[in-house]
C-alpha cells in the first residue's frame, strides 16, 4: 500500500497520509531502537552453553522448551515491524549458516543502542551509517586475516561441540557430536541426508542408515515386502492416464465408445509395463501415481511398486542405490537400474515405514529416537543445524575462536583504527567496536560472572602479547577462565561470523535510515501503545 503512497503527488498524497498513522524523525528512530532492544532482551539470557532455556507456549497450549534463538524468534508472536525485520535477519542467519542467531540479534540491537547515543549527541544518522559501513569492511578483513586453516575433517568434533554445546547434557551431547561428525564425514553434502523421527526409545538409540526410510507401503498388500539385495527402477513420473491439459469435449454417440476409450488406455498402460518388465526390476518407485490396472500387472510379474514419492526422496534414493532417474518407462534401460542391499517394511508406532538400504553413502537417513514429540523436534532441529555447520566446516576449513575471543579482538582492532581515523565517522567506528563486546559480556553475565571484570581481564589478556595468538584468548564459560580458545577447541566456522557481522550491520543501517513510520489506520499490526501516543500528539 505504501508503495503507491509515494508514487502519488500533491493532493492525493496529502489525502492518503490523512488515512495513516505516522511517527516521524527522532520519535520514529527511538521507537524502532526500543523494539530492537526488547527483542534482544528476550533472547539475551539464552546465549552460550550456560544460557537458560525458554518455555514457549503456543496458542493451542502446546509447550516447547528450547534454547535455540531461531526457534524462539520464529515462534514468538511479534507485532512491531522492526522486531519482525530483525527476526527475518535471524532466520536468514539460521537458514544460511545454521548458527549464530542469538549473537546476530544481540549485535544488531547493540549497534542501534550505541547509534542512539551518538544521535543524541548531534551526530547525523548518515554519518553513523557511514562509520558502521567502514567498521564492517575493516572487520571483515580482520576476521579473514585472523582465521585459522584446519585441514579437512580435523577438529570437526570441536566445531560441532561448540555449536551444539548449548543444548544438551554431556552424555547426550557426546553421543550427538559423534553421530553428527560421522554423518558429516559420510554424506559430504547436507542434502544427502533425510531425517525421520521414530517415537520411542531414547535419543541415544538414534542411528544412521545408508539408504532411505519413508512412511510408505507398497501399492498392493499382495506385493513382496522383504528383499535382500535387488534392483530398483526409479521413475520421475507415473503410470497412469495423462489428464488432458486442455478442456476437450467429446461427443459420445454409442455406449461402446466408452469401452473403446478404456481399452485404448489399458493398452497404453500395458505397453509401459512391458517396457518395465523387459529390464526386470525387483522394485519400481514412481513420483506420481500408478493406475490400479498397472498395479495388478506389476504384481503379477513379481514387481513391488511404491508410488507418490517426493522428488527429493526420489533423488536421495537414486544416489544411495546409484540409479538413474528416468523420465518414462519407454526410455528405461538395464543400466538405469540401481542396487539395494535390502528392502523391508516396518511398523513404527502403528505406521508402516519402508526401509531401503542402499549401496552408496551419498544418500542416508538419520532415524531419531526419543520419548516425546517436543524432544524429537528439538533434536531434529539441533541435528540439522549442527550438521550444516559440520558440512560447512568440512568444506571450507576456515575457523575463528569462539567464547567472545573474536569479537573482543575485533573490538580492540577497531578501537586502534578509530584513533587514527580522521573524520567524524571515527566516533561511529568506536561505537561499532563497543557493540561487539556484547558477546563476551553476555557470555559472562549468563555464567553468573561479573561482566565488567571479565571484559577488563579479557582485554588485558589479549593486550599482553603482540602475536596473533593473543587474538585467540577468550572466555571458557565451563571453567570461567580466560584462555586460548583454539587450544581449548572452542572454535567456529568463519562463515558464521561473516554472516552475523554482515546482516547485523545491514539491519542497523537500514533501521537508522528510517525517519518516518507510517501505519495504515486501524491496521491491527500497529503495536499497542503507539496508536495512543500518535493520537495524543
Ligand atoms: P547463537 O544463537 O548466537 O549461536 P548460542 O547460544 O549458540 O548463540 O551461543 C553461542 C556463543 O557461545 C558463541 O559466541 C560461542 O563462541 C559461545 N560458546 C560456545 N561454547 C562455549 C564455551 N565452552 N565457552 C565459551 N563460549 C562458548
Ligand atoms: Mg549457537
Amino acid at each position: 500500500m505504501f508503495g503507491h503512497l509515494f508514487e502519488m503527488s500533491g493532493g492525493d498524497e496529502a489525502q492518503l497520509l490523512n488515512e495513516t498513522s505516522r511517527i516521524k524523525g527522532k520519535e520514529a528512530l527511538y521507537k524502532n531502537i526500543e523494539a530492537a532492544d526488547a527483542l534482544a532482551g528476550a533472547v539475551k539470557t539464552t546465549l552460550g552453553p550456560k544460557g537458560l532455556d525458554k518455555m514457549l507456549v503456543t496458542e493451542n497450549g502446546a509447550v516447547k522448551i528450547t534454547n535455540d534463538g531461531a526457534s524462539i524468534l520464529e515462534n514468538a508472536i511479534i507485532e512491531h515491524p522492526i522486531a519482525k525485520m530483525l527476526i527475518q535477519v535471524a532466520i536468514t542467519q539460521d537458514n544460511t549458516v545454521y548458527d549464530g542467531t542469538t549473537s546476530t540479534v544481540l549485535i544488531s540491537s547493540e549497534l542501534l543502542q550505541n547509534a542512539w547515543e551518538l544521535y543524541q549527541k548531534g551526530i547525523h544518522p548518515s554519518i553513523i551509517s557511514n562509520g558502521y559501513s567502514l567498521a564492517y569492511e575493516t572487520s571483515n578483513e580482520f576476521i579473514h586475516s585472523n582465521a585459522i586453516k584446519i585441514k579437512h575433517g580435523d577438529k570437526l568434533e570441536n566445531v560441532v561441540k561448540t555449536s551444539l554445546s548449548v543444548k544438551f547434557g554431556s552424555t547426550l551431547r557426546d553421543h550427538l557430536v559423534s553421530l553428527i561428525c560421522k554423518t558429516a564425514r559420510e554424506i559430504e553434502a547436507k542434502n544427502n541426508l533425510k531425517i525421520i523421527q521414530n517415537k520411542g526409545g531414547s535419543v541415544e538409540d538414534s542411528y544412521l542408515l545408508k539408504g532411505l526410510v519413508l512412511a510408505k507401503q507398497a501399492c498392493s498388500p499382495d506385493m513382496k515386502r522383504n528383499f535382500s539385495k535387488g534392483n530398483i527402477l526409479i521413475l520421475d513420473g507415473g503410470i497412469e492416464n495423462k489428464k488432458p491439459t486442455m478442456t476437450t469435449k467429446i461427443n459420445i454417440t454409442e455406449p461402446t465408445m466408452i469401452a473403446a476409450f478404456r481399452e485404448k488406455e489399458l493398452a497404453l498402460i500395458s505397453e509401459q509395463i512391458d517396457d518395465i518388465i523387459k529390464i526386470s526390476p525387483d522394485i519400481l518407485v514412481c513420483r506420481d501415481g500408478i493406475d490400479d490396472y498397472a498395479i495388478r500387472l506389476l504384481q503379477k510379474n513379481g514387481i513391488t511398486a511404491y508410488r507418490r514419492v517426493e522428488k527429493e526422496d526420489l533423488e536421495l534414493l537414486a544416489r544411495t542405490c546409484s540409479a538413474s532417474v528416468i523420465a518414462s518407462p519407454r526410455m528405461a534401460k538395464r543400466d538405469d537400474l540401481g542396487k539395494f542391499e535390502s528392502s523391508e517394511e516396518l511398523n513404527w508406532s502403528g505406521i508402516t515405514h519402508w526401509v531401503v538400504r542402499g549401496t552408496n553413502s551419498k544418500g542416508m537417513t538419520l532415524v531419531i529416537r526419543g520419548s516425546n514429540q517436543a524432544l524429537l523436534d528439538d533434536i531434529e532441529k539441533s541435528f540439522s543445524d549442527t550438521l550444516g555447520v559440520a558440512c560447512e566446516a568440512n568444506e571450507k576449513g576456515l575457523f575463528l575462536p569462539g567464547g567472545g575471543a573474536t569479537q573482543m579482538a575485533l573490538s580492540r582492532h577497531l578501537k586502534k583504527w578509530a584513533e587514527e581515523f580522521k573524520g567524524r565517522e571515527s566516533l561511529a567506528i568506536l561505537a561499532y567496536a563497543d557493540a561487539l563486546e556484547v558477546i563476551p559480556r553476555t557470555l559472562a553475565i549468563n555464567s553468573g560472572l561479573d561482566p565488567i571484570d571479565k571484559i577488563l581481564k579479557l582485554n588485558a589478556a589479549q593486550a599482553s602479547s603482540k602475536t596473533k595468538m593473543s587474538n585467540y584468548w577468550g572466555f571458557d564459560v565451563e571453567t570461567g577462565e580466560i584462555c586460548n580458545m583454539i587450544d581449548k577447541g572452542i572454535i567456529e566456522n568463519i562463515r558464521q561470523h561473516e554472516q552475523a557481522l554482515a546482516s547485523s550491520t545491514a539491519a542497523a543501517i537500514s533501521i537508522l535510515r528510517i525517519d518516518d513510520v507510517l501505519w495504515a489506520k486501524n491496521d491491527p499490526t500497529i503495536p499497542e501503545g503507539i496508536e495512543d501516543e500518535i493520537n495524543e500528539n
